[in-house]
This record gives structure tokens, sequence and C-alpha cells, in this order.
């Protein structure tokens, strides 16, 4: 096993993440098998409990952990599911070692941070590149270079270097700022030389430097960092800016970065085959006209908040061929009375998203109405399935107080209610319908007609469900469940007569790539461009 642990310095949010999936892919064009860990410095066990608008969306793996949403990338790059023991917190960490200290395993002696709490990291790592048997893991360290929460991380990683013994089953990717000044532009590289300054104070030295500016850097700049940080000159690699995250991998592979790493890990060299990749990027790339689909949600001010829903919609891209653009929509001001809902009429579609708590709903049921009579496409994920129930029960049969008990615990007309199977909820980690459950799709559906199937597997995280007594009522007004869970939960409703009114419980946008975008996504973005030629969508059953 080889590992390639990926740092940052600097500043946070240079995009460590994508330079890490890309990495990754491009080792997987090469044929090499890897197998990416995420480290979170946090002392939060999982993401599960974290405001999307602090930290960004929470992503959810098939095994129903609640992770950072980095592991959204992972998946998105690689094209492959991973399990929740690819992401280290620190709150795992402490929780493994006080366990292991009450259980009395550490034998009388003091535990400590180095060697106990860097022994448990070291072990998980291990764990997870080992079970995974692939050749390469790659780490990615959360936080930057000098964050106090990162030391016992970044000590672990400097000790497996010296356990892993040879010199090439161990490399450090550095990812820092080389900011440009002036009127000139002059690129500096003093703050990338104090960071991988304080890195060496650590007792790691960078095998690669990747340069983040907002425009390539010059051969000096990198002959310059080269010199002070002790890197080989094609080991410093420039990342610029990029309209599409997608075009990461194969620019680091333009840059030489496959190449160096397969040279430095001492791997077989094999041509690097891009295939469906590249298929993707450039009909991404070609996309012509334009298409504009709306997010209407709560956390609208961190586009992070949503961003394997916009991810989604842009996968679409690469397969309509017309330009989509995403537009993002606080759903609050829709709610108060008399609001005017005039800036959705550019919209040609409408996502409504997950979400919890009271903000924003009476804002999204708005637009959810808006949708269903303009017959303008909509998909409701979740939060935005439940609404389109509530919205349909409040105007198509008549119940003007119908809601989800979660906003009105009292209501007479309970479309949306707690889960049966939910009891009093004690410890707020992982308490909710989560992970990858099979779904069974009514045959001729419009959904059972999008995937070409009739069972499908889809992750889920909630804690309501439709009320099943609102079935008959609502297939009397067109509004047909045609997803259910084995167990007889309804998952997916769908409106006739409507270019594409449908909702899911379930969350299609975590299964959504860039080499396969997901059916639901491609419908709604296929409905929109209907709408936005004025065409007439054949209207399902
Ligand atoms: N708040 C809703 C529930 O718990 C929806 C959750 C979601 O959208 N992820 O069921």
């Amino acid at each position: 096993m080889k590992y390639v642990a990926v740092t940052g310095g600097v500043i946070s949010g240079l995009g460590k993440g994508i330079t890490a999936s890309s990495i990754a892919r491009i080792l997987k064009a090469r044929g090499v098998t890897v197998t990416p860990l995420k480290i979170d410095p946090y002392l939060n066990v999982d993401a599960g409990t974290m405001n999307p608008y602090q930290h960004g969306e929470v992503f959810v793996l098939d095994d129903g952990t609640e992770v950072d949403l980095d592991l959204g990338n992972y998946e998105r790059f690689l094209g492959e599911n991973l399990a929740g023991n690819h992401n280290i917190t620190t709150g795992k960490v402490y929780r493994s070692v006080i366990d292991k200290e009450r259980h009395g395993d550490y034998l009388g002696n003091t535990v400590q941070i180095i060697p106990h709490v860097t022994g448990e990291v070291k072990r998980m790592i291990r764990e997870v590149g080992e079970s995974s048997g692939a050749e390469v893991a790659i780490i990615e360290v959360g936080g930057t270079v000098g964050d106090i929460e990162s030391m016992p991380f970044l000590e672990a990683l400097r000790e497996m270097q010296q356990e892993v013994g040879r010199r090439e089953d161990m490399a450090f990717i550095h990812t820092t700022l080389v900011p440009v000044l002036g009127a000139v532009g002059e690129a500096k590289t003093k703050p990338t030389q104090h960071s991988v300054r304080e890195m060496r104070a650590l007792g790691i030295q960078p095998d690669m430097i990747i340069a983040r500016s907002e425009k390539p850097i010059s051969q000096d700049i990198k002959t310059k960092i080269s010199l002070f940080c002790g890197v080989p000159p094609e080991a410093v690699v420039s990342v610029p800016d990029v309209a599409c995250i997608y075009d990461v991998p194969l620019n680091l592979e333009k840059e030489g970065v496959g190449d160096y790493l397969v040279k430095r890990l001492g791997l077989t060299n094999r041509p690097a085959e891009w295939g469906t990749w590249k298929t993707f990027t450039t009909r991404y790339h070609e996309a012509t006209g334009e298409v504009n689909l709306a997010i209407v949600g709560k956390y609208s001010g961190l586009k992070d908040s949503y961003l394997s829903h916009s991810e989604a919609l842009h996968h679409t891209q690469g397969q309509v061929g017309v330009r989509v653009n995403v537009h993002w929509f606080d759903a609050e001001p829709f709610g108060t009375p008399n609001a005017s809902l005039a800036p959705l009429e550019k919209m040609d579609g409408i996502l409504i998203p997950g979400g919890y708590g009271k903000r924003g709903v009476e804002g999204k049921i708005r637009a959810i109405e808006y949708a269903r009579e303009q017959k303008v496409p909509l998909l409701g994920i979740c939060l935005g399935f439940q609404l389109a129930a509530v919205e349909v029960a409040r105007h198509l049969l008549d119940q003007p107080d119908a809601n989800s008990t979660e906003f009105d615990p009292a209501t007479k007309h309970a479309v949306v209610g707690l889960l049966k199977e939910q009891g009093a909820i004690k410890d707020l980690g992982g308490t909710q319908h989560l992970g990858a459950q099979k779904v069974l799709l009514t045959e001729g559906s419009r959904v059972a007609t999008l995937y070409g199937r009739k069972e499908i597997l889809e992750r889920h995280r909630h804690r309501y469900e439709i009320e099943p007594g609102y079935i008959t009522p609502f297939t009397e007004k067109g509004y047909r469940a045609t997803g259910f869970s084995p167990d007889g939960r309804v998952e997916a409703l769908e409106l006739e007569g409507h270019p594409y009114f449908l909702g899911v419980q379930y969350h299609p946008e975590f299964l959504s790539r860039p080499e396969a975008p997901h059916p639901l996504f491609v419908g709604l973005v296929q409905a929109a461009i209907q709408h936005h030629n004025g065409g007439e969508v054949p209207s399902h059953g």
C-alpha cells in the first residue's frame, strides 16, 4: 500500500478537495487503483449535526454515514461509492481512544496525544487503505497547516512516512496560494515559502507543491518555488481558477502531475485513458444555447449548502448539450403575504432541495404552487417532495391548513408526519432514516421510464414521511404515488397533465456523476429545455 497525503497552506478554501480528487482521478485514469480518505480535524464525530450554512452540505453515503461534502467530490470524480470509514474526524479518533482507555486496553499507561491519538489515526488510515485493496490511498487533511486541530494528524502522517520504510511508498502534496498583487500582476511566492517552512518544522518535506492562483503562474515563479521549497521543478504545479471543476484533472495531467507521481511512487507507468471523462468535459464546453434552472432554498447565501444539487444540474450539461445556468433564490421572501414571484418568471425549471426547520417553508410552497399552475418543470427532493405534497393537499384537495407536523404539529391535515419507527430522539447523530434503500417503481410511471428500471437503490436522509392515507385522495386528483419502499412508504409522487411535476423522498443528487448524470436531473433539464423553447411537452399518463 502506498500513501499520498494532501495538505493545505496559507488559507482555507483553496479547493484542496478538488485537487485531491483530481489527483485520485489521474491515477485512476492510468489504471492505478486508488482509495480516498478525508480527515476532518473538528471534534464532531460526523457531519450529521453540522449546520450546512457554516460548513456546507452534509453528504450521505450508501451506509448512511453523514460526512463532509468533500466525500461527495471523491465519489463524483472517481465514480465510486465510499463507506463512512473514509471520513476520519477528531471526534471519531478521540471517541475510539477514550473507549479503549475505559476498556483498559492501554494497560495502565498514561494516555497521550503521542503515541496514542496518533497511533489511532495511523490505525484508522491503514485499516481503510488496506481493506480497500487499492494500490494507493489519497489522504486529504482538512484545514490549514499550522491549525492546532490538525497537528495530531500531521504528526501521525509524519510517523507513517518513517514507518512505511521505502521512500517511494509515501508522498506529500502541499497546496498553497500564490497571490497576484498590484497593477503589474506580480505573483508572490512568500506565503508558499512560509507555509513550507511550517511543514518542515513539523518534520515534513513536501514532494510536490500545488500553487493555486487566479491565473497560470510563469516558469520563473515555478523555478523560484522549486528552489526555496526544495521540490524538483517538475513538481511545482500551477492550478489556476477554472469555470468547470471537472477540467482540473485534465489540467493537472497537462502539468505533468500524473507522470511525476507515477515516478515518485515507483508505480509502473501506464498510458492515461480519459474516455468518458473527456467525452463529458468536451460536451460540457461545446454546449450551446441555454436553459435556466432555479434552486429555491433556505441557505442560498452559501452555495456549498446545496453542492450536490448544483453539481447534479451541471452534470446534465454534458448529456443534453445545452448550457445549464443555475440560479439561486432565497425561499423566505416568497413566503411573505403578497410577495411577488416575478423573479421566477425567467426560469425554465425549479428545484426544491431538502432541508429542515420552518424558515423558508411557506416560500417554497408558493414556488411549488407557481410551478404547478404555470406548468414549469419541478423536481422536489426530500423536504421539497414533502412540501409539494402539502401544496397539492392545500390547493387540489381543498385543505388550506394542510402541513407537515414538522412545521405545524397540531394541524388537522397532516400530509407529512414523523416516520412510524421514530422514537424519542436522544442522540441527534444518525437517528434519521439514512443511507441507500431499495425503492420499487410503478410500471409505466414517469420515474420508471426515466430510470429504465423498476427497482432502484437511492440514499435517504429524513425523519418524516407522507401519510399513507393521502395516497387515494391524491390519486383521484391525478397525483400518483409511483415509488414505494419495500414496506410501503411513499417514495415518489408525480402529477399527470403537467410537463414535469415530480417529487422524491430520497436524495438523487448524491448519486449523480459527471460521467453518469442522474436520470431525474436529466429529466428535469430536458423538460426545462422544452419549456425554454416554448414547446409543449407531451404530458405523461
Ligand atoms: N425535514 C424533513 C425530514 O426530516 C426533510 C429532510 C431532508 O430534506 N433531508 O423528513
